[in-house]
């Protein structure tokens, strides 16, 4: 099945195809029809089945598709920095024909390049919980934009303390927006956390 198929864009499926991507993985037929259709989404998604695709092109398709502002529109929260490095680089190269912008900001590094990053404008930020309070404590980003939330990996962000960090940050998010929650096991907690988050939940087992 071609990626066209699943209702993406040609310049995605163009972006796809450079990278010698054949067809979608499982992961990718099964959940991105349902982002595209802006329903939330709770998959069960191990790293490796391309989960990271699976999110980012019908992410960047209806982000596409909107208008454009100084912002971030998507936010992505990630567990570790070099899971966040990744993301964002997925997001570059899957979006290489889109003029879209991301950005990723992470603790144990300098906060001041990342300050000026958020200041010129970003439709994409990648996050680790931690860092991204830091910037909304000092009021250098603004999350009253974001549409689109997903959570990358939600069980090692339960695993690793940061629950308490998400919860913070969902409350600064507009309560109107498409949630997307990725987790490679279900625990209560996670069932708990997507009950809270989720609406219009199509669950997606892989
Ligand atoms: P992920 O599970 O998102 O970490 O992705 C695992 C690996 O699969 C990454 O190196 C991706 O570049 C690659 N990948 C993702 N989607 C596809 C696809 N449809 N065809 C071939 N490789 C893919």
């Amino acid at each position: 099945m071609p990626f066209i198929a699943l209702g993406l864009m040609p310049e995605l499926a163009r972006a796809l195809t450079e990278r010698g991507y054949v067809e979608p993985t499982p992961v990718q037929a099964g959940v991105v029809p349902a982002i595209l259709a802006g329903r939330d989404i709770l998959a069960g998604a191990q790293t490796g089945t391309g989960k990271t695709a699976g999110f980012t092109l019908p992410m960047l398709q209806r982000l596409q598709a909107g208008a454009p502002q100084r912002a971030p529109r998507a936010l992505i929260l990630v567990p570790t920095r070099e899971l966040a490095t990744q993301v964002h680089e997925s997001v570059l190269a899957y979006g290489k024909y889109l003029r879209l912008r991301s950005l990723v900001v992470f603790g144990g590094v300098g906060i001041h390049p990342q300050i000026e990053g958020l200041r010129r404008g970003t439709d994409i930020l990648v996050a680790t919980p931690g860092r991204l309070l830091d910037h909304a404590q000092q009021r250098t980003v603004d999350l009253s934009h974001v549409e689109i939330l997903v959570l990358d990996e939600a069980d090692r962000m339960l695993d690793m303390g940061f629950i308490a960090d998400i919860r913070r940050v969902i409350k600064l998010l507009p309560p109107q927006r498409q949630n997307l929650m990725f987790s490679a096991t279900y625990s209560d907690d996670i069932r708990r956390l997507a009950q809270s988050l989720l609406h219009h939940l199509a669950e997606v087992e892989v």
